[in-house]
């Protein structure tokens, strides 16, 4: 057992080395992920400033030609409003965030951002316009402020610190040692998953994006840490065009419209409490992870009485 517990620990250290190096590149590596295939339609201009329409006409597409994943979606949020896309897993919802900042071009139908096709404008343009709360964050190995600040360059103390008031982080960061000049990160301070995501809606609080995409964290976090996360990401999404994409379906409540997506086509459409009257798919969705989490909290009771 031990000839085979050696060479997997040091893979396993291996492995550590290699993710903390590309912590710090994590731009890059993003970047390298994205298809060569999409490029600047030459002298393409900069996207024009705008409320923050967001509209998706008939879209259709495919990651590869012989299976499409997005059947024909078509869908509008209104400047200021949200609009949360429920659906299975594998039914095409992160797909949907892929198509809006431009990773891949759709096959056929559009993408327009204030009426200006996601194509005819400039891909930095464009993804300067979106900011992006991500379900799993990746800090830089550097300090708080930088990675917090890191939503726009220049940004001065009293801005980051405004920034991670109204995310909820600046009391968490004034009770460590170096306040936001504690270095976080692989190599740096660990942060749980709530409070790395709550630098990432400070970072997105600074950039003051047009529209949001919240993806939301499939994992499960305590009740309290996500009623903060949640009351952070009230303030973030408040007047401004959020998209979200639910893996769980305790944040779509409030939401203006839902879709459910199933196998890459809008089966349903409404806000909570039509989806719920109407006793389809959603509905059967929401009673399920009711549940779900009623026997989690049971557990958790029995547990703690014990
Ligand atoms: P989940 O809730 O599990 O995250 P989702 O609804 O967000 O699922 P997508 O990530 O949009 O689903 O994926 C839709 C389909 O596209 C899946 O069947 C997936 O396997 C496929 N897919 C996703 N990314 C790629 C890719 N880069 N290349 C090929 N197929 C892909």
């Amino acid at each position: 057992l031990i000839q085979l517990y050696m060479p997997l620990n040091i893979l396993g250290f291996a492995y550590r080395e290699i993710k903390q190096g590309l912590t710090d590149m994590e731009e890059m590596f993003r970047l390298m992920r994205q298809p060569r295939e999409v490029e600047d339609a030459p002298g393409a201009p900069a996207l024009r400033p705008g409320p923050g329409e967001l509209v998706f006409e008939d879209v259709r597409f495919g990651y590869r030609p012989d299976r499409e994943i997005l059947k024909g979606v078509s869908f509008r949020v209104p400047p200021g409003r949200t609009l949360a896309i429920v659906g299975p897993t594998g039914a095409g919802k992160s797909t949907i965030s892929r198509l809006l900042f431009r990773f891949y071009d759709v096959t056929d139908g559009a993408v327009l951002v204030d009426g200006q096709d996601v194509r005819d404008v400039t891909q930095s343009s464009l993804r300067s316009a979106i900011g992006v709360v991500p379900q799993d964050t990746v800090l830089f190995n550097d300090t708080i402020r930088y990675n917090i600040a890191y939503g726009r360059p220049g940004a001065t103390d009293e801005e980051v610190v405004a920034a991670a008031k109204l995310a909820q982080v600046h009391d968490f960061v004034e009770r460590l040692p170096d306040g936001y000049r504690t270095m976080v990160g692989e190599r740096g301070l660990k942060l749980s998953g709530g409070e790395k995501q709550r630098v990432a809606i400070a970072r997105t609080i600074l950039k003051d994006p047009r529209i949001l995409v919240l993806d939301e964290a499939t994992s499960a976090l305590d009740t309290r840490t996500e009623q903060e996360i949640q009351a952070a990401l009230n303030r973030v999404s408040a007047n401004r065009t959020t998209l979200v994409i639910a893996h769980r379906l305790s944040t779509v409540v409030d939401a203006d419209e839902i879709i459910v997506l199933q196998d890459g086509t809008v089966v349903e459409r409404g806000n909570h409490g039509a989806l719920i009257g109407q006793g389809g798919l959603y509905a059967g969705m929401w009673q399920r992870q009711a549940q779900a989490v009623a026997a989690a909290e049971a557990a958790a009771a029995a547990q703690a009485a014990a």
